[in-house]
């Protein structure tokens, strides 16, 4: 059953209407291909970068450049190994970046990363961006919040309401860029099923509730979904830059036709 599957996926980001620019990155790799046969499989990144001037966008755009590469050329084939790895060197080109340059100094950058590869699915996690996975049955989020008022969250200090309007929500003890060492969370080991999603966001999606994310995209292709919830943001307010990526899980069968009728479409205009 697993060796079957394919995806389908889409992704937004939009600026907001707050901010005068947009500071988040996110990728999709290989950009050419959506095999999850091969010894890497798929992977996706969203990054939220922070850092005044030039900073926060320059070190989003080199977590999502770096993490890429080093996952690609590292040798093995483990994803929790290799997503490690690609985290760790990100964390220390953009500390470096930031340590050396006027302009960037201080930048750094949330990173919320997910490699599918057969039947299996990885994240790796740093800051305040979010992996959910969603089913008809349920959303999940994956990944726990790094930001002191999510942790006052978890220690009930604070109600869930109280935490999204707080004044400090975007202050962060872990991101990539700030400090030498980095402790990445990894959720690994997740099984694919047709009919499973993965969500990728950064917080500028906040005001959007888990039960409405789950209904945009159970009931949407992955691209129409993602213009929809970036489109739902800012209708709430678009104080913040929004990035999301849904990744839909198929049986293999549905993609090779997927893919063959886009191979005879783009034949057909030769
Ligand atoms: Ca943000």
């Amino acid at each position: 059953m697993e060796q079957g599957l394919s995806i389908s996926f889409g992704s937004a980001s939009d600026r907001g209407l707050k901010r005068e620019e947009n500071q988040d990155s996110f990728g999709k790799f290989p950009a050419e291909d959506a095999s999850l046969q091969t010894p890497k499989g798929q992977l996706f990144v969203v990054a939220d970068g922070m850092g005044g001037h030039a900073g926060g966008s320059e070190a989003s755009r080199m977590a999502v450049r770096i993490i890429a590469e080093t996952y690609f050329a590292e040798q093995q084939a483990d994803l929790p190994h290799s997503l490690q790895r690609a985290l760790t060197v990100a964390n220390q080109r953009i500390y470096q970046a930031s340590n050396t340059s006027f302009e960037f100094y201080g930048m750094g950058t949330t990173c919320t990363a997910l490699a599918l590869q057969g039947g299996t699915g990885c994240v790796a996690h740093v800051g305040d961006s979010r992996a959910y996975r969603i089913n008809p049955d349920r959303i999940e989020q994956l990944t726990q919040d790094h930001s002191k008022v999510a942790e006052m969250q978890r220690l009930g200090m604070i109600t869930a309401e109280e935490a999204r309007r707080h004044p400090e929500k975007s202050h962060l003890y872990r991101a990539l860029g700030i400090y030498t060492e980095l402790e990445v969370d990894m959720i690994p080991n997740l099984s694919l099923a047709p009919g499973d999603h993965f969500l990728l966001c950064t917080d500028g999606l906040a005001k959007v509730d888990p039960s409405e994310l789950k209904k945009i995209v159970l009931s949407h292709a992955p691209q129409k979904a993602c213009e929809k919830l970036v489109a739902l943001a800012n209708a709430r307010g678009g104080e913040d830059n929004a990035t999301v990526q849904v990744i839909r899980v198929l049986p293999g069968n549905a993609a090779r036709t997927g893919f063959l009728s886009r191979v005879v479409r783009r034949w057909r205009r030769f």
